[in-house]
C-alpha cells in the first residue's frame, strides 16, 4: 500500500481546518512520521493537512456538478452530525423539533450557498475568495467578535487540534484561553524545522562579505570624524592615527569586566520569568524580565566609583580603543556562535540565517536562539551591555564636557542629549518584555549583524551626539530647547503608545481596554490593526522613533552634518527594515495583508511614504 497518495507539487482541494470549504491548494511536502501533508494555500499560507482532508481537484468538481447531495453541503451533514456528539448540542438519537429541523435545513442551505461562493478557480478579478479564509469572515472582519466567530462556529479548537493531530486534546481549557490568540496560534503553528534560507538579504553573500568591513569601517570613521576639531565629511579622509594607538590591553580588560558585570546582573534571580513567542519547533523558551534592574545596580555601581572619585573620564580618553575593544569582542562572540551553530538541531536554526553560504549565515546569525544552559546570548546582548553601556557613555561625555571646558554646569545641549537618550534606554528596559515579540528575537538569528550592533554599533555610534558636542561645544537658547524637547515627547508619545498598542492586541485581542480597535482576522488566527495608530501608517512606531531621533541631534546646532549621522543612517535603517517586515507579513499574511495595506497606504510618513 502507497504511504502517500499525493504527490508533492499536485494540486488538490485542502478542507480548511474546521469548515466545510475546500480550497485550492498545492502539496509543498509529506511527513512520514506524522502522516501529514504541509499544503500551500493561493495567499501562501501554509498548513498541515491530514490525507482524509485532501481530495483530488478532478473528484471535487466531478462531485460538484453532481446532485446537491453529493455537494460539499453533504459534508456538511456530516459535520452536523459529529457535531452532535459535543455536549452542548441535543443528544445522538434525539428527534428533532421542526423548527430545529428547519434550522437544520436552513444550516444545510447556508452552507451550501456558503461553498458556492468559493469559486474553484481563481477569476482575475477576483483573487478575494483566495486568502484561504471563508469568504464570510473577510467581510465582517472588523471586530474581535469577528475573530471569535470566525473560529467559534466552525472551528472547535480542540476538535480541530484533534483531528489534525497538533497537540493533545484539552478538556479542561476555558473558552477564553481556547479562542486567545496564543492558542490559535498553536492550531497552526506545527512541530516542523525551519526551511532553508532561500531569499537572500542585504545584498547576499557579496553584500554581507562587504558589510562585514564596511560597518566597523564606518565606526572608526565616524570616531575619527568627531575628534577633528573641522568635523566636515569635505575633510574626507581623517587622519589615520597609529595602528598601535587603536589598542590597549587594560581597555579591553575593561570591556570584559563590563561585559562580566552586566552578565552577572542578568543572572541574578530577581525579576518575572516569561515565556516567549513559540518556536517553530513548537517550543517556548523563558527569559528572565530584570534588564530594569540591571540597569538600577549599574546605577548604583557607577555612582559608587564616582564617589570614590573614579574618572569616567577615562572612557572619554579612550574612547576609539574602548570601541576596537568591543569590535574585537564582537568578531570573537560572532565566531564562536558560528562554530557553536554548526552542531545546533536543524529545529534550532534562524529562519533567515539558513542560507548554507558561510559568510551569508555568519553575517545574519545561523542559530536562532543560542543558549548556554539558561543564558540566552542573543536576549542578553540585545537590550544589556551595548544599551546600558550607551546611557554610562554619555555620562562620561557629559562631565568630560564639564571638565575640559572648565564647567561647572552642563551645557543645555548636553543635557538635552543625556535626558533624552536616557528616556529612550530606561523606556527600553521597563518595557523589555517587547523585545520577545521583535524580529530581532524572533526571527534573525545571533551572527555577526547583532553582535555587532548591539555590542558596538549602538554604544558608539548612538553616543555620537554626545561625543561630538565635548569637541565641539554647542550653546542653544531656552525658547530652542524648549521646542526640541516638545519635539521628543511628541516622538515619544508616538513611538510608546503604538508599540503598547501593538503588543497589548498581540498579548490579548481580548482586552476590553482594546475593544475600541478594529482588525482584519488573518488566515493566522492573528489580527491585523486597522484603526488606532496601526491604522494611521503601517509602522507609526517607526514614524516616533525618528523623530525623535531628530530631536536628538537638533542641540547639536546646524554647523555639521556629522550630528545628524544617526537621523539620517536610522531612516534608512528603518526604510529598510519596514520593507523586510513588510515581506514577512505578506507570506505570513497573505491577502489580509494586501488588505491592510489598502486600507492603511503609508508605510511610515503620513502622505509621504
Ligand atoms: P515592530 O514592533 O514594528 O513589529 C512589526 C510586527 O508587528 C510585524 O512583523 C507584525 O508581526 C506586527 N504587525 C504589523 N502590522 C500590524 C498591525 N497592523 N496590527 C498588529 N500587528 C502588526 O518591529 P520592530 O522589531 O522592527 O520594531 C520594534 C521597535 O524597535 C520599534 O519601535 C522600532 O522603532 C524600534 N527599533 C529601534 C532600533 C534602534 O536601533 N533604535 C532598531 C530597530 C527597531 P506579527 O503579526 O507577527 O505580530
Amino acid at each position: 500500500m502507497p504511504s502517500r497518495k499525493f504527490a508533492d507539487g499536485e494540486v488538490v482541494m485542502g478542507r480548511w481546518p474546521g469548515s466545510v470549504l475546500y480550497y485550492e491548494v498545492q502539496v509543498a511536502s509529506y511527513d512520514d512520521v506524522a502522516h501529514l501533508y504541509t499544503v500551500k494555500y493561493k495567499d501562501g499560507t501554509e498548513l498541515e493537512l491530514k490525507e482524509s482532508d485532501i481530495r483530488t481537484l478532478s473528484s471535487f468538481k466531478h462531485r460538484k456538478s453532481q446532485s446537491s447531495s453529493s455537494s460539499p453541503s453533504r459534508r456538511s451533514s456530516s459535520r452536523s452530525r459529529s457535531r452532535s456528539r459535543s455536549p452542548g448540542r441535543p443528544a445522538k438519537g434525539r428527534r428533532r423539533s421542526s423548527s430545529q429541523s428547519r434550522e437544520h435545513k436552513e444550516d444545510k442551505k447556508k452552507n451550501v450557498q456558503e461553498t458556492n461562493l468559493v469559486p474553484l478557480k481563481p477569476s482575475e478579478n477576483n483573487t478575494r475568495s483566495y486568502n484561504g479564509e471563508p469568504e464570510s469572515t473577510e467581510q465582517n472582519d472588523t471586530s474581535f467578535t469577528a475573530l471569535e466567530q470566525k473560529f467559534k462556529p466552525d472551528l472547535d479548537i480542540d476538535r480541530v487540534l484533534e483531528h489534525y493531530g497538533l497537540r493533545p486534546r484539552k478538556e479542561e481549557k476555558k473558552k477564553e484561553e481556547i479562542y486567545s490568540e496564543k492558542k490559535i496560534f498553536e492550531t497552526i503553528k506545527t512541530e516542523k524545522a525551519p526551511p532553508k534560507t532561500k531569499e537572500l538579504e542585504f545584498g547576499g553573500r557579496i553584500g554581507t562579505f562587504l558589510l562585514i568591513f564596511f560597518l566597523p569601517a564606518t565606526v572608526f570613521y565616524l570616531l575619527s570624524m568627531c575628534k577633528q576639531d573641522d568635523p566636515s565629511i569635505l575633510n574626507f579622509p581623517p587622519p589615520l592615527p597609529a595602528l598601535e594607538s587603536l589598542w590597549e590591553t587594560r581597555v579591553f580588560g575593561v570591556f570584559l569586566l563590563w561585559f562580566a558585570l552586566q552578565a552577572l546582573f542578568y543572572l541574578l534571580p530577581i525579576g518575572k520569568v516569561v515565556e516567549g513567542l513559540p518556536l517553530s519547533s513548537g517550543k517556548k523558551l523563558h527569559y528572565r524580565i530584570n534588564g530594569f534592574y540591571a540597569f538600577m545596580l549599574t546605577a548604583a555601581a557607577i555612582g559608587a566609583l564616582l564617589y570614590f572619585q573614579l574618572e569616567l573620564h577615562y572612557l572619554y580618553d579612550h574612547f576609539m580603543q574602548f570601541a576596537v575593544s568591543a569590535a574585537v569582542f564582537s568578531m570573537g562572540l560572532s565566531i564562536f556562535l558560528y562554530i557553536r551553530s554548526l552542531r545546533a538541531p536543524e529545529e534550532e536554526l534562524a529562519p533567515s540565517g539558513n542560507s548554507g553560504y558561510l559568510i551569508y549565515d555568519f553575517f545574519i546569525g545561523h542559530e536562532l536562539n543560542p543558549r548556554i544552559g539558561s543564558f540566552d546570548l542573543k536576549y542578553f546582548c540585545e537590550l544589556r551591555p551595548g544599551l546600558i553601556g550607551w546611557v554610562v557613555i554619555n555620562l562620561a561625555m557629559l562631565l568630560a564636557e564639564m571638565k575640559i571646558h572648565n564647567l561647572s554646569m552642563p551645557s543645555l545641549s548636553m543635557i538635552l542629549v543625556n535626558c533624552f537618550q536616557l528616556l529612550y534606554v530606561v523606556d527600553a528596559l521597563w518595557n523589555e518584555e517587547a523585545v520577545l515579540t521583535t524580529m530581532d528575537i524572533t526571527h534573525d538569528g545571533f551572527g555577526f549583524m547583532l553582535a555587532f550592533g548591539d555590542l558596538v554599533w549602538v554604544p558608539f555610534v548612538y553616543s555620537l551626539q554626545a561625543f561630538y558636542l565635548v569637541g565641539h561645544p554647542t550653546s542653544i537658547s531656552w525658547p530652542v530647547a524648549v521646542a526640541i524637547t516638545i519635539l521628543n515627547c511628541v516622538g515619544y508619545y508616538i513611538f510608546r503608545s503604538a508599540n503598547s498598542q501593538k503588543n497589548n492586541f498581540r498579548r490579548n485581542p481580548a482586552d476590553p481596554k482594546l475593544a475600541y480597535l478594529k482588525f482584519i482576522p488573518t488566515a493566522t488566527g492573528k489580527g491585523l490593526l486597522v484603526t488606532g495608530w496601526w491604522g494611521f501608517v503601517r509602522h507609526p512606531n517607526y514614524l516616533g522613533d525618528i523623530i525623535m531621533a531628530l530631536a536628538w541631534s537638533l542641540p547639536c546646532g546646524f554647523n555639521h552634518i556629522l550630528p545628524y549621522f544617526y537621523v539620517i543612517y536610522f531612516i534608512c535603517l528603518l526604510v529598510h527594515r519596514e520593507a523586510r517586515d513588510e515581506h514577512h507579513c505578506k507570506q505570513k499574511y497573505g491577502l489580509a495583508w494586501e488588505k491592510y495595506c489598502q486600507r492603511v497606504p503609508y508605510r511610515i510618513f503620513p502622505y509621504i511614504y
